[in-house]
């Protein structure tokens, strides 16, 4: 089995499953029947009721899959295609949230009750302090909701990651509420399968804190650093087991038990239990990399991605387009992949450019073993300087330099871009615009 069927029945399994825990809810949850002798009033009551009921369930049900695709080493066992996941994750936190929204406004409107009571902190009975803990974590919900789904980009991923965290907390503060005031679970044995969830809960969190703590992952020591340029160090990490990476997958790296964990791409696999990652100096994490000594032990995860997994199965001419260090997935996927392909490779200079020398080692021997096919070769697309070498191009890679290389017309290649988020959305609207479908171009974005 290929690696994308293999992946997409992963993904299969993982609606299914999550079909699956949506059932009993509809199961047991009862719609109002309407009779003939009652006031349209109560029954407009006793519906807002009944979805009040079926909104909460779903809310929580959706709330504890957003547990599940939240933890890597999870999650991982239902895909390792990390951007899709990050979609299916952020589409469950966009619209499956709303559930829980809804909720609370159909129970405040079947109870005819006045909407400030949603936020009035009332704490006189037992059932009052229940009602609390769900309006608790609704105010929770909100907070994240607000700051994933309108100001993502206004906060730093440090804080917006940090203001995630709280959501541990809402599913004991609904999972409780619902236990004790839920109309459906108090009188159905659906309550059983509420158990089961709760269960499952506090293993999510154990299995999270635990991978948090560097348990799960590979250790590993960096062997040697090398600096490629002012910017870009490559590093050898030398793995105590070894790993089945694939080209154009990426790891998790961790400095120190506890410590943050950041993406890198595999840029070279040497052996086995021997990989290199090639970060760019960004922030405070990169930063730190480049300032350790070796030999450095570190913890390592992985590896993840599909990104470039269709070049090894779909039998059509390869176009890479690569926007500074996103050359990174391309480096080992050139050496190994067998169709015609051809390397723009975006970058301000030439001279400074990383992997310069080792890319023209890799496409002119592809081009001499491959005479007579124009199109292997490497194309570096040089944005702030003049370069009058045999592969320069000056300026942004357009669409005249397409033409330019590209024998067959440009829909009749595979397109995989990578680096920075202003860099793919250009590529995108360039291919688009020349009529390449989407289906034809995978991208893997530097953030996720
Ligand atoms: C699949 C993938 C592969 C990558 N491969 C490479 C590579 O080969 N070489 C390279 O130089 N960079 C790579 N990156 C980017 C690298 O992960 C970030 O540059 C790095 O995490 C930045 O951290 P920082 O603290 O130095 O900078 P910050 O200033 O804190 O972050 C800069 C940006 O990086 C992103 N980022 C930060 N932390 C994370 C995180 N834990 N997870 C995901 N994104 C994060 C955010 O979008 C943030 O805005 C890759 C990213 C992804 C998602």
């Amino acid at each position: 089995m290929s690696r994308i069927q293999e992946n997409y029945i992963k993904q299969l399994v993982l609606v299914l499953c999550i079909v699956v825990t949506i059932v009993p809810l509809f199961m047991y949850w009862t719609i109002p029947i309407l009779e003939q002798s009652s006031a349209l009033n109560d029954m407009i009551l006793l519906y807002f009721a009944s979805f009040a009921s079926i909104t909460g369930l779903l809310g929580l049900i959706m709330l504890f899959w957003q547990y599940v695709l939240g933890v890597r080493v999870v999650a991982k066992f239902f895909t390792n295609d990390f951007v899709w996941l990050n979609k299916v994750h952020q589409n469950i936190g966009i619209w499956g949230m709303l559930f829980v929204f809804a909720h609370p406004l159909m129970a405040l409107i079947s109870y005819g009750a006045y909407w400030f009571q949603l936020v009035l902190p009332e704490v006189w009975t037992p059932y009052d302090i229940y009602i609390m803990y769900g309006k608790i974590a609704i105010s929770i919900v909100a907070v994240i909701w607000i700051t994933s789904a309108l100001f993502r980009r206004n906060i730093s991923y440090r804080w917006w990651k940090r203001i995630h965290f709280i959501s541990y907390l809402v599913f004991p503060l609904v999972y409780m509420h619902s236990l004790n005031v839920g109309t459906t679970l108090l009188s159905t044995n659906l309550r059983y399968f509420w158990y089961l969830l709760g269960a499952i809960y506090p293993i999510i969190v154990a299995v999270s804190i635990l991978h948090h703590l560097g348990f799960f992952k590979r250790k590993g020591t960096i062997i040697k650093k090398e600096h490629l340029n002012t910017e870009v160090n490559r590093f050898t990490i030398e793995l105590e087991r070894p790993i089945n990476v694939f080209p154009g997958q990426f790891i998790y790296i961790q400095l120190s038990r506890g410590g943050e964990s950041h993406p890198f791409t595999v840029s070279h696999i040497v052996s086995g239990t021997q990989i290199m990652i090639s970060p760019k100096k960004e922030g405070k994490f990169t930063k730190m990399l480049d300032t350790i000594v070796t030999p450095k032990k570190v913890f390592v995860d992985g590896p993840y991605g599909v990104f470039t997994a269709p070049a090894f199965e779909v039998d059509a001419p390869i176009v890479f387009l690569a926007g500074g260090i996103g050359i990174t997935p391309f480096i080992e996927t050139s050496k190994r992949v067998a169709q015609d392909k051809v390397l723009f490779y975006s970058e301000q200079t030439y001279t400074n450019a990383p992997f310069r020398e080792e890319l023209l080692r890799i496409y002119e021997a592809k081009s001499s073993q491959q005479k007579g096919t124009k199109d292997a070769d490497i194309v570096f697309a040089i944005t702030k300087e003049k370069c009058d070498e045999k592969h320069c191009e000056e300026g942004r890679i357009d669409e005249k330099m397409l033409r330019k290389y590209l024998k067959k017309s440009l829909g009749g290649y595979q397109y995989y871009i990578c680096g920075p988020k202003g860099f793919i959305k250009a590529m995108k609207q360039l291919l688009k615009s020349q009529g390449v479908r989407r289906q034809q171009i995978q991208t893997e974005e530097f953030s996720l």
